[in-house]
């Protein structure tokens, strides 16, 4: 049947993923690095600001893996506010958890699937996915439990790859599908990690899209920027 076929689909999807990510992670920071020029940290930076966090705020990073986002989450908190760093991988989360102790910062760490959140209704003032949310198998299930556990007037925040400024499109496929294939075999000896890297966001929703998408997850006050002329894009929205 359809539904029969869609759940190998899926359950394939999730495998692919996890190999994906078990494989990157040791490497996976200096590849950050390497592959965007250092520009992820500006975009990080940006989605911070944005978030607009207050002391005592509860803030949810799911898919949190590196622990970047959870890190300046956990500054603007402060003593009062709680940060939760969430992935449903545990060798990222491991990595997310040193650095932020690293940096002195003891935060709760979850293993969990952003399709199914371990937490009541209404419990966030803020939630975030950064460069997660391509990887998860129905973004719509995941978008759902995003606004059930934001607090009324609580705020999403999305940092994902996007659709590039159209004059720019071929010379970025050039880049994605032979520079960074041929990146992973030097510095992570893996280079099929980074061809579905390259796939999954040619396959990822445009900017337009996600707007959708999250309008009818139920956010308000939806729009995104645009990043390095799109190759990321930050999109935000309130929980009614
Ligand atoms: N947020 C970090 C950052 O911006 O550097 C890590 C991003 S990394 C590209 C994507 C993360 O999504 C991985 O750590 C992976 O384990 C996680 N992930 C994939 N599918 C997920 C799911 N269904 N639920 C939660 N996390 C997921």
């Amino acid at each position: 049947t359809h539904f029969g076929y869609r759940q190998i689909d899926e359950q394939e999807k999730a495998e692919k993923v996890a190999g994906v990510f078990n494989r990157v992670a040791r490497r996976y920071d200096l590849m950050n690095d390497l592959m965007s020029a250092g520009l992820h940290r500006a975009w990080k930076a940006f989605a911070a600001t944005q978030a607009a966090i207050r002391k005592g705020f509860k803030v949810l990073d799911i898919a949190g893996g590196t622990g970047d986002l959870a890190l300046s989450f956990a500054r603007q908190a402060g003593d009062t506010g709680q940060v939760w760093l969430t992935d449903i991988n545990e060798s990222m989360l491991r990595l997310g958890r040193d650095k932020l102790l690293n940096q002195g910062y003891l935060v709760p760490v979850v293993t969990c699937d952003a399709e199914q959140l371990p937490f009541p209704d209404n419990y966030f003032d803020r939630v975030s996915v950064s460069f997660g949310l391509r990887n998860m198998t129905r973004k719509e299930v995941a978008l759902s439990e995003m606004n059930r556990v934001l607090k009324p007037g609580g705020k999403l925040l999305i940092l994902e790859f996007s659709r590039i400024w159209k004059p720019l499109q071929s010379l970025y496929d050039r880049y994605s599908f032979s520079v960074l294939p041929w990146l992973g075999r030097q510095v992570a000896q893996d280079a099929d990690s980074y061809r579905y890297l390259a796939e999954s966001i040619r396959m990822h929703p445009d900017q337009e899209s996600l707007l959708q998408m999250l309008q009818e997850a139920g956010f308000v006050g939806v729009k995104y920027f645009n990043l390095t002329a799109g190759v990321a894009a930050l999109h935000t929205g309130l929980k009614l």
